[in-house]
């Protein structure tokens, strides 16, 4: 038997991906959480994964971030099925069409979740909260969802504080674990 003394352990690891209609905010709430900045202007068209190095409840943690984009809904799913160790399924509470287009997120992810009997984790999140006085979904709506679906929910602004943009990743993050 061979122990290897003073070697430091492997940091954990955790992708999250990021899905939901163009326009919802998901670059938005990337941004805001890599750099702690709101930037208005993101090129839609961009898809990327970024990695940051956080610490979650004491533990070390390499966090890759997914930021999607699609044209039609979930196509393609196979890029980011089997990387996620969670799901944040992203829709703008100021637009019902995002929130209907989320469905067919978690539609797809909850099939996927029942065929492979995989367990990832997925977050519901209603952002843009700072449109409250535009709001199309209620709160008791998402929640509705988000409990049909089994997710855990959340309401943010990507355009407020930077805490609980990070908080909502870093829910993900220990669902992930946990999963
Ligand atoms: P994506 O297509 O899901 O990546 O959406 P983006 O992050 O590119 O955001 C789409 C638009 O919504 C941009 O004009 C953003 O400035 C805006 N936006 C994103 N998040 C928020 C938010 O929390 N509040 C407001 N008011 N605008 C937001
Ligand atoms: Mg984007």
């Amino acid at each position: 038997m061979s122990v290897m003394f003073g070697k430091a352990k492997p940091c954990a690891e955790c992708n999250l991906v990021l899905l939901g209609v163009m326009g919802s905010g998901k670059s938005a709430l990337t941004v805001k959480f890599l750099t702690k900045r709101f930037i208005s202007e993101y090129d839609p068209y961009l898809e990327d994964i970024y990695s940051t190095d956080e610490v979650v409840d004491q533990q070390p943690v390499t966090v890759r971030v997914m930021d999607t984009w699609d044209q039609e809904g979930p196509v393609n799913c196979e890029r980011y099925l089997s990387w996620a160790d969670a799901f944040l399924v992203v829709y703008s509470i100021d637009d019902k069409e995002s929130f209907k287009g989320c469905q067919l997120y978690l539609q797809a992810l909850s099939l996927h979740n029942n065929t492979f009997r995989s367990q990832t984790p997925i977050l519901l999140v209603g952002n843009k909260l700072d449109m409250d006085r535009y709001r199309q979904v209620s709160q008791s709506d998402g929640e509705a969802l988000a409990a049909r679906f089994g997710c855990s929910f959340f309401e943010v602004s990507a355009c407020w504080d930077f805490q609980s943009v990070q908080h909502i990743f870093y829910e993900a993050v220990r669902r992930a674990k946990r999963g």
